[in-house]
């Protein structure tokens, strides 16, 4: 039986709005301007997405430097069929593009610049979502990677240790260097205390060729975009609103005024994500470390146990 006419043409828009998708995914592969791994990663998060109905081998043809007879092979040894959709990989063939695409990261970010020359990288998200436990992580797991020590006139939490937490300043102190020139960047959060970037350590390890993490806010992130126009911008997301939501409050260590004021800001953060070249879920922290080490280009100096 045919469908009635209404649904046939309503399937022929989307149709017509999905292939434009597809076109401006692979129009941003050949450009440069978002990795292979990035599509597969949005492609896997949502089934809806256009990335998820975009070809595996449609999407490695754009890649730069792979032709139709590379791509066949790369097919081959990663077992995904020509007509597979990113889709519809299963967990093994999504695991083995994963590793295979995580590899190509590295050239593509660091196109136009010194090879000698590290990355800077900058991780933001809204509060709670767990961007100090993934920095934690990558700090305790992946030595090749320099995490930036902030300063900051709040008081330490239990457990913080001053100069690797965070530098604790007063007021003055933070004034001091401010006036100096000694920050990169400096936000007052959740309308609360001020937070700051050194220069000093970050400009040296890049120098030294070190690929640099700097864990801040929102705010923080747009002024060193614009300090640093090469810097690379990874947003945090949490696997939902409702887990962001409980992550906030069962932590503890806010109060309840203190938890709204934080969720209000949540929410400008979280609609500010696609000013962020990637996105990653944290849905299991050691998983999106690597992940976000992954972007950065680092994954095969990771520390071995
Ligand atoms: P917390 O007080 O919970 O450690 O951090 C509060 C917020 O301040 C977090 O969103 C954190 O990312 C941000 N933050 C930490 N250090 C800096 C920094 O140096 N600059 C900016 N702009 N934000 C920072």
């Amino acid at each position: 039986m045919k469908p009635p006419e209404v649904d046939r043409a309503e399937a022929l828009r989307r149709a017509i709005a999905a292939r434009k998708a597809r076109a401006a995914i692979k129009a941003a592969v050949s450009a440069g301007e978002i990795s292979p791994l990035q599509v597969a990663m949005n492609a896997w998060q949502d089934r809806e997405s256009a990335e998820s109905s975009l070809r595996v081998r449609d999407l490695l043809l754009r890649i730069p430097g792979l032709g139709p007879v590379k791509v066949e092979q790369i097919l081959a040894q990663l077992s995904i069929a020509s007509s597979k959709r990113l889709g519809g990989l299963g967990r093994r063939q999504k695991a083995q593009f994963q590793e295979w695409a995580s590899n190509l990261v590295a050239p593509v970010l660091n196109q136009d610049r010194p090879t000698t020359r590290g990355q800077l990288v900058v991780l933001a998200g809204p509060t709670a979502v767990g961007k100090g436990a993934v920095s934690s992580y990558i700090r305790d797991n992946y030595p090749n990677v320099l995490l930036s020590v902030s300063a900051t006139t709040r008081t330490p939490r239990p457990g913080e240790v001053d100069g690797v937490s965070y530098r604790f300043v007063t007021d003055n102190e933070f004034d001091e260097l401010e006036k100096s020139g000694q920050m990169l960047e400096t936000a007052i959060v959740h309308n609360a205390y001020r937070y700051g970037t050194p220069r000093k350590p970050i400009e040296d390890a890049l120098a030294a060729g070190k690929s640099v993490l700097l864990e801040i806010d929102l705010q923080g992130a747009r002024a060193v975009k614009k300090a640093v126009s090469d810097a690379v911008l990874i947003f945090l997301l949490p696997p939902s609103w409702e887990e962001l939501v409980r992550r906030l409050t069962s932590r503890g260590t806010e109060d309840a005024s203190e938890q709204a004021r934080r969720l209000e800001t949540a929410k400008m953060e979280l609609a500010a994500q696609g000013e962020f070249d990637y996105r990653v879920v944290n849905d299991d922290v050691a998983r999106a470390a690597s992940e976000v080490v992954q972007l950065m280009g680092l994954s095969s100096r990771i520390r071995r146990k």
